[in-house]
């Protein structure tokens, strides 16, 4: 018979401690007690890695499956116990001498995590085989490999996770693969990916981050098509850059193809969440088709060399003005040791007077404060009211219509190389991918996202 620590398989830390302590395992039938007196009746279902160490999964008599936090529970008692069975069917993917070959690179997210029908709980499906099992018209498209590098939600993406995965994505462009897809949560994907186009540079092929916004048990699951565009960008596609490629219209007729640096997750639930700012995205992929909405892109070349540059320092931080803000923020930020702000400043790239001496201090003292804007489209034009002025000759240094979030990645990649004010502050308004552009396109505001035309489609159906 198996032991306790082996069916614990899945738990870490204080969930994993807690079941030891009590005695039960994963698929043990119990009664759960926690301190307010209810009584929990149900399964223990195994966890996935790409969870927390703090609660414990119950699935109920009634169907429902419940996260109880580890410091509620006062009791659990094993009344029976079953082991389950649950696996993904496994089929082994076909190689075809034909096809390009593609590397899938897993970090996690809810596109690495399935939803086992039978016990509810949710597992990762990352080997080959099981992506074939799930999404076999990938066999069509490519050669595909797979790694698992991490299993976290993107929240817990962080430096040194950018750091492995660009020293990877260098690896497998030298072993000679056609496309790079990263799998992703889409929470910080934009993050990810706006950090890659600068540790990764002249890439030869394209590398595209992927994710969903719903799991793929579920019937509006964007996972298999966001994958098979994904998939069909990195092994055909043309653009070698980093970029994003997700869901386009809320229905599922293509993908957009977005820059790295020029993308934002828009929409917590929708699928069609990943806008292009300040620009058009770079072309549409669908299951037969590719569109380029730009001849402006880094095209295919086996032959360019990759430029790895995979340097990261984490003391940045990005501050979102509000009105009131009180200087204390910036005089704590300081004195923590942080060494770059960006300030997500309010219209054309504006805080309030009473922060001005704080951070005239900061500068002083050698932070480097860059100034991006709210509203996301347009420039900061801190030259426009006097205002502006004054804090141009405090030090702020403007970034134009770099997005807030590539400013902070971009920051916390030019001061993994240096401090020097002067240096970082001109690696900073050097453009690496597009970060910073000479103009918005003349109708590029939400063109083919939800706007003109669809836009006007709208109104002139719901305005006669
Ligand atoms: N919270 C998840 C993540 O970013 C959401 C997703 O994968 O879409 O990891």
């Amino acid at each position: 018979m198996s032991t306790v620590e082996d069916e614990l398989k899945g738990y870490q830390g204080q969930a994993r401690a807690k079941l030891s302590e009590w005695k039960v395992r994963v698929w043990s039938d119990v009664q759960l007690t926690n301190d307010a007196g209810s009584v929990f009746e149900g399964v223990i279902l195994p966890r996935s890695g790409n969870f927390d160490d703090l609660h414990i999964v119950i699935k109920m008599k009634n169907g429902y499956n419940i996260g109880i936090h580890v410091d509620r529970v006062t009791k659990i008692k094993e009344i029976g116990y079953k082991k389950a069975v649950y696996k993904i069917p496994e089929k082994e993917f076909p190689q075809s001498p034909d096809l390009p070959s593609v590397t899938l690179l897993g970090t996690g997210g809810t596109i690495a995590s399935r939803l086992d029908y039978r016990t509810g709980a949710v597992i990762p499906a990352f080997t080959p085989g099981e992506l074939y099992g799930a999404v076999p018209e990938l066999a069509d498209i490519c050669n595909l490999k797979t790694e698992k590098l991490f299993g976290v939600f993107s929240e817990n993406m962080a430096r040194e996770q950018y750091l492995i995965l660009a020293e990877k994505i260098g690896q497998e462009i030298e072993a000679g693969v056609d496309g790079i897809v990263i799998g992703h949560g889409t929470d910080t994907m934009g993050h990810t990916a706006a950090v890659l186009s600068f540790m990764v540079q002249n890439s030869p092929i394209p590398i595209v981050t992927v994710g969903s916004q719903r799991s793929s048990d579920r019937p509006s699951s964007d996972a298999a098509l966001n994958l098979i565009h994904a998939v069909r960008a990195a092994a055909y596609g043309d653009i070698a850059e980093v970029q994003i490629c997700m869901f386009g219209p809320t229905s599922d007729r293509y993908g957009l193809i977005h820059r790295a640096t020029r993308c934002r997750k828009m929409h917590s639930s929708y699928r069609s969440a990943f806008r292009t700012i300040g620009d058009t995205p770079l072309g549409v992929v669908s299951a037969d088709r590719f569109e380029y909405l730009t001849d402006d892109y880094l095209p295919r070349d086996p032959k360019r060399q990759v430029k790895i540059d995979a340097r990261y320092d984490d003391r940045v931080t990005i501050l979102y003005y509000y009105p009131g803000m009180d200087p204390d923020l910036i005089d704590a930020i300081v004195e923590k040791g942080y060494r770059g702000i960006v300030i997500a400043g309010t219209g054309l790239g504006h805080v309030n007077k009473p922060i001005y001496p704080a951070l005239a201090k900061a500068v002083a003292q050698g932070v480097h404060v860059v100034m991006t804007v709210q509203t996301l489209w347009g420039y900061a034009q801190m030259y426009v009211y006097d205002t502006g002025r004054d804090l141009l000759d405090l030090g702020v240094v403007p970034l134009d219509n770099m997005l807030p979030e590539t400013a902070f990645m971009k920051l916390c990649w030019v001061l993994g190389h240096t401090d020097d004010h002067d240096q970082v502050l001109k690696m900073m308004r050097d453009p690496v991918n597009h970060e910073i552009t000479d103009r918005e396109p003349h109708n590029g505001y939400l063109i083919l996202q939800g706007g003109l035309p669809e836009t006007e489609e709208y109104v002139s159906s719901h305005w006669k």
